[in-house]
């Protein structure tokens, strides 16, 4: 396949546009690098599959040549990120998926949206599942992008609906690995690099607030799993119709182009993953407490039901393995 990958040099995009190379497909690169970095991808500069382009999503997309896929990632992620950049994180939300769509529709391209567990907003469910309509302030700081997303979402499901575009939403949960950068604003990336530095962690509020950590190479992998969902005919066949999934809760009817949650079920409270990044760094910072920001979800954990009967997939790096792997990364990158 001719893929586009929007947010190919951020975090994500560039470990999927890595795979996806690996697997043989051809990737064009989009970003305006605003949080993504020409670094994430120097690895595949060059590549005889793989072109970047600087650009802004937002504006009339025009590729040159068939393309079979459009995969939606740009957006600034970090809810650093997204307090500074507000209305860049409203607009790409929107007008780039718009844009985003239009062109899988003109190119008859098929369309995967990155999605978030932001669009649960502080859940008042746990686990959250796909069926769970969240609860969402509009108006907070962090409405921003938990909007941005839930527009993102109503619009796929619209072309897919109106226009029949082949489309799928994947709902990111909190993820680390390599690539994130050292400033992201993130917990685990900053834990790894105060640690690293032997400065205070900064916890926010008094750290009892729950997240639960995916590695990036298992989340990657279960989203090119749902891109490649009903590409072979067989398949098609088998996955057109509505599934039926039985849950101790009751029935979750779905299909391959409802939202689908990705993440590791394995919940940890904020300072447990301070001190789980202590023990494995040796570090002897100490940690510090902080304010803990607007409308900071008190839990958040993934039911992955769904993806477990669509795809089959589970995570598979054990977290302990996956901090390992990131500490290294970072003790380079800093
Ligand atoms: N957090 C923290 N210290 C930091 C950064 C984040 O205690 O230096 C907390 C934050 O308040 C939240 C959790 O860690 O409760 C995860 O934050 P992150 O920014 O990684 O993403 P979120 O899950 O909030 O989108």
């Amino acid at each position: 396949m001719r893929i586009l990958v929007t947010g190919g040099a951020g975090f994500l995009g560039s470990h999927l546009s890595t795979l996806l190379l690996q697997s043989g497909h051809s990737v064009i690169c989009m970003d305006n690098l605003i949080t993504g970095r020409v670094e994430n991808i120097a690895h595949l500069l060059g590549h005889e599959r793989f072109s970047f382009v600087k650009y802004n999503v937002c504006d009339y997309l025009h590729i040159e040549g068939p393309l079979e896929a459009v995969m939606h990632f740009a957006s600034p992620a970090s809810p650093q990120d997204y307090l500074e950049f507000p209305i860049a994180t409203l607009k790409v939300g929107a007008l780039g998926t718009h844009k985003a769509l239009g062109l899988a529709k003109a190119k008859g391209a098929r369309f995967l949206l990155a999605s978030t567990s932001e669009v649960y907003g502080d859940p008042l469910v746990s686990p959250q599942p796909e069926s769970y309509w969240g609860n969402v302030n509009p108006i907070s700081p962090r409405g921003v992008y938990d909007e941005a997303k839930r527009f993102a979402e109503a619009l796929t499901m619209a072309y897919h609906r109106y226009h029949a575009v082949d489309t799928r939403i994947v709902r990111i949960f909190n993820t680390f690995g390599p690539h994130m950068r050292p400033n992201d604003g993130r917990v685990v990336s900053n834990f790894i690099v105060q640690a690293l530095q032997g400065k205070p962690l900064s916890v926010f509020g008094d750290g009892s607030q729950t997240r639960s950590f995916c590695y990036v190479d298992d989340l990657v992998r279960g989203i090119t799993e749902l891109l490649f969902l009903g590409s072979d005919k067989t398949v098609e066949q088998r996955t057109d119709r509505k599934f039926l999934v039985t849950r101790n809760e009751g029935a979750d009817e779905f299909s391959m182009h409802d939202p689908v949650n990705l993440g590791n079920p394995r919940e940890l409270t904020v300072l447990e993953i301070a001190k789980l990044i202590l023990e494995l760094t040796g570090s002897s910072s100490h940690i510090t407490y902080h304010p803990l920001p607007a409308d900071d979800p008190k839990v958040r954990r993934p039911d992955i039901s769904r993806a477990r009967s669509l795809l089959k997939w589970e995570p598979l790096v054990e977290l302990e393995d996956a901090l390992r792997r990131t500490v290294e990364y970072f003790r380079k990158a800093i």
